[in-house]
């Protein structure tokens, strides 16, 4: 029996897991499941999966919580605060921890996580952005076991020789990222540029959580994969690759230097790749339909479109730049994702506002955590103000 924690399961890739969990209760159980605003489906949560422990940010939603689930009747203990969320995900008790928390907030209970040695479910792509270097060096000095969770990731993965870390990389000579290309693939940049959050969540084959739709929309997401990719393989910025694929069925692909391409085929249904991880190196049943090729009858594939999708050119140029460059970058990201979704700025207004935030910036390599903090701290008060501007 293997005992979990997921960090964000109120979210998209929170409920996923739990659904996974509840086909394999004889296998897996829950420590602690923690949220932030939907109270009611964190209290209801953590009476069905039995949890020790609900975590929330706040002490006002420890106690509204707290009531909840008192009257459920459940015995779930409440806690709230950054330790809080940092003790569930080191416990000794607990063997997996699911890292779902969206944005910088996943990164320091998930780098616990992997301080104490866990085997780490890594879907929260945002820590490796914002810390990469210290991240994969913390993932080394505790032992930890890293699985990433993004379907491309996840594919990759799966592609790779078997002892890629083991003086197998040279056999590799491209890592392909696919892409769906998000709901405004087909649109000209007229259209986009007054399109709504609504419109920007309708993703046209993933369902996922607001913040990562409009990332997909803006195709910042790639760009941030990207760069989560290179930390994640050990690689360079030169051997990935984005490839869009509209259909979502071809993950992402590995190219070896003999000409094999490897590649890793599915549903778009993130269940699999979150069974893949809570099973590894074993396999578990997901629940996810069997692919049917024949009914699909088409895979396409085609380039990324730079200039419509300004946002990639950002991420691929923070990758280059290096340094605290792709913190300042998912940092200002994620004040504009908000302002847009707020309805405070428009569409296009994202890339100008992510743009502006790194124009104004002096890089330099984060030697530690704070360091990186204060990146991103800095970050958001000139995105903050750059916004303000824009909307004046
Ligand atoms: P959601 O928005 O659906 O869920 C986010 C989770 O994080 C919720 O449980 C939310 O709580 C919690 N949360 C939000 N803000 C905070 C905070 N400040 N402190 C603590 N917890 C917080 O996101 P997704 O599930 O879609 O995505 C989660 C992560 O996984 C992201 O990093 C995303 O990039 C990545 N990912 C997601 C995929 C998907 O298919 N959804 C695919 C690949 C990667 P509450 O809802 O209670 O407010
Ligand atoms: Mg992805």
């Amino acid at each position: 029996m293997y005992s979990i924690t997921i960090l964000g399961s109120t979210g998209s890739i929170g409920e996923s897991t739990l659904d996974v969990i509840a086909q394999h209760s004889d296998q897996y159980s829950i420590f602690a499941l923690t949220g932030c605003r939907q109270l009611e489906k964190l209290a209801q949560q953590s009476i069905q999966y039995n949890a020790k422990y609900a975590v929330v940010t706040d002490e006002s939603s420890a106690k509204r919580l707290t009531s909840l689930i008192m009257d459920l009747k459940g015995t779930t203990e409440v806690m709230f605060g950054s330790d809080a969320l940092s003790e569930v995900a080191s416990s000794n008790q607990v063997d997996i921890v699911m890292a779902a928390i969206v944005g910088a907030a996943g990164l320091l209970p998930t780098l616990s996580a992997v301080k104490a040695g866990k085997k780490v479910l890594l879907a929260n792509k945002e820590s490796l952005v914002m810390a990469g270097s210290i991240f994969m060096g913390a993932v080394k000095q505790h032992s930890a076991t890293l699985l990433p969770i993004d379907s491309e990731h996840n594919a990759i993965f799966q592609c790779l020789p078997d002892n890629y870390n083991d003086g197998d990389q040279p056999s590799v000579k491209k890592l392909i990222l696919s892409a769906s290309g998000g709901p405004f693939r087909t649109w000209d940049m007229q259209k986009i540029s007054k399109a709504t959050p609504e419109q920007a969540c309708a993703h046209p084959n993933w369902s996922m959580g607001n913040k990562i739709s409009v990332d997909s929309a803006s195709m910042m997401n790639k760009g941030l994969e990207c760069i989560e990719a290179k930390w994640l393989f050990d690689t360079t910025m030169d051997k990935i690759e984005v490839l869009i694929h509209p259909q979502s069925i071809v993950h992402s692909l590995v190219q070896y230097v003999d000409g094999s391409v490897l590649a890793q085929l599915g549903n778009p249904d993130m269940r699999t790749p979150i069974a893949h991880g809570l099973a590894w190196p074993q396999r578990l049943a997901s629940g996810v339909a069997d692919l049917d090729l024949s009914e699909i009858a088409q895979l396409t594939f085609e380039q990324p479109d730079l200039v419509k999708f300004p946002c990639l050119q950002l991420a691929y140029n923070a990758a280059a730049e290096g340094g605290n460059a792709p913190a300042v970058l998912n940092a200002a990201n994620e004040i504009a994702v908000d302002a847009f979704l707020d309805g405070r700025i428009g569409f296009t207004a994202i890339a100008q506002a992510v743009e502006k935030t790194l124009d104004s910036f002096d890089f330099y390599e984060p030697e530690s955590l704070d360091a990186v903090q204060d990146s991103d701290n800095r970050a958001r008060s000139v995105a903050v103000s750059v916004i303000k501007r824009i909307e004046s």
